[in-house]
């Protein structure tokens, strides 16, 4: 079991790292076999190709325990599985690639005889080795690994050249290899400030993401803040205005029946149970036109027009409807339960008004507001409509309340 053993590839920019390199990897499949395939043309023409073949069939196998080692990197990663393992294996098999890539040149006679295909064995090699570096070159145990079985296979091969034909070719090979180990290693730095690039990048792109969304809340708690009132919730008089002129610019207006709401002795309230006791009355009172505008959807929008004044619009309503509708509002102010200190009962007094056609918004509430001034002037807790001097609804009557509800009912 491996459980105790520490992923050393737990960080999100070395897995960034094992990422790049199995990409390049997987890029690099074509040129591994376009490798080969130069390989065995050189096996079937030249004099020593027998022997290649031995070579050739090595590098197969690298090939194959190469891609089977990055299947599962690749696997590991996509799960977020521990991965060092999986790298272990790699750079064993990049070892095993890089004595591989030695052991061809071991099958080239030394003696030059092997002409143009001694050369083509050779560009393989060289190319093969700068390639898979590069490749590898993200991860650097990996990379150092097929650097050494390498050298180790191509070292043998220059111990025997040096003893075959002297130092001056070797000298050549050695300084290519220098090339390589130099190149490998700048592509090392540069690969990964790459794959860090990348990840950093990701990162500033999720915290941009978390800020907009911070942002995005602000702007829209913002928002509900203009157009809402802050002690009871409901709509202000600004968003008030903006929906009746929307009302008035559709010309729905007439089918629209205001009620304008004012507590009674409110003064009072705040006198005997202090502003928090009168607070606390304003707040059941947005609750309450909150649950009748909830009772009827899209049929009526309740405001705070300021101070202790609300205001009801509804929609679709007779004026016996609207009247009966006042009085059942009036019904429900007599369960708000009063402040402490406060020993009357909470009630509110309405100025009922119709929309007429054409008539700006602020007309029709000077209409409800001098209505609602006949309802104090008359005794408060009531409901004067507007135009209509008659239409004065008494203190809620049992039978009124029956005959609202039902209505409110019907029109829900
Ligand atoms: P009436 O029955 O004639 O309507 O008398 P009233 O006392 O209700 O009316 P008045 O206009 O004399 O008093 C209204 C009071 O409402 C005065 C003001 O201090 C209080 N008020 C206005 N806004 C708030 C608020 O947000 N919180 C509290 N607690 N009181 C408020
Ligand atoms: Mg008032
Ligand atoms: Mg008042």
């Amino acid at each position: 079991m491996n459980v105790s053993q520490p992923d050393r590839y737990d960080s999100e920019i070395e897995r960034a790292f094992l990422r790049a390199m199995v990409e390049r990897v997987r890029t690099s499949v074509v040129a591994n076999f376009l490798g080969v395939a130069i390989l065995c043309y050189v096996a079937f023409v030249a004099s020593f190709g027998r022997a290649l073949a031995i070579g050739i069939a090595l590098r197969v196998v690298a090939i194959s325990i190469t891609a089977f080692n990055t299947r599962r990197i690749v696997a590991a990663l996509e799960h977020d599985r521990p991965v060092t393992r999986e790298v272990n294996n790699t750079a064993y098999g990049m070892a095993f690639a890089g004595l591989t890539w030695g052991v061809l040149l071991w099958f080239v006679p030394p003696d030059g005889s092997g002409g143009l295909s001694a050369t083509l064995v050779a560009g393989v090699v060289i190319t093969g080795v700068a390639m898979i570096s590069a490749t590898a070159s993200p991860v650097p145990r990996v990379m150092w690994a097929f650097l050494v079985g390498f050298s180790i296979s191509v070292s043998a091969w220059l111990v025997k050249m040096t003893i075959e034909v002297g130092f001056e070719p070797v000298a050549s090979v050695l300084a290519i290899g220098a090339a390589v180990v130099a190149c490998s290693s700048g592509l090392t730095r540069e690969s990964q400030s790459a794959a860090r690039l990348i990840v950093e990048n990701r990162q500033l792109a999720d915290q941009l993401g978390a800020l907009n969304a911070v942002l995005e809340s602000a702007v829209a708690e913002k928002e509900h803040l203009a157009c809402h009132d802050l002690l009871t919730a409901l709509p202000n008089r600004r968003a008030f205005l903006d929906r009746t002129g929307a009302i008035l610019e559709a010309g729905d207006e007439q089918s629209w029946a205001a009620i304008l709401i004012d507590l009674d002795h409110f003064k009072q309230v705040n006198d005997k149970a202090g502003h928090a006791g009168g607070d606390h009355v304003l707040r059941a009172t947005g609750a309450l036109l909150a649950s009748m505008v909830d009772a009827l959807p899209d049929k009526a929008i309740a405001a705070r027009l300021g101070g202790e004044e609300f205001v009801l619009l509804v929609r679709g309503l007779d004026d016996p409807g609207v009247r009966d509708l006042a009085v059942s509002i009036g019904a429900r102010f007599r369960i708000v339960p009063s402040p402490a200190g406060y020993d009357g009962r909470i009630s509110a007094s309405m100025g009922l008004a119709r929309w007429l056609p054409g008539e700006a918004i602020d007309r029709c509430l000077q209409r409800a507001d001098e209505a609602l001034y006949q309802a104090k002037a008359a005794g408060r807790d009531r409901a004067v409509m507007a135009d209509c001097p008659f239409a004065v609804a008494a203190r809620s009557e049992a039978d009124a309340i029956i005959a609202a509800d039902a209505k409110l009912r019907a029109a829900g």
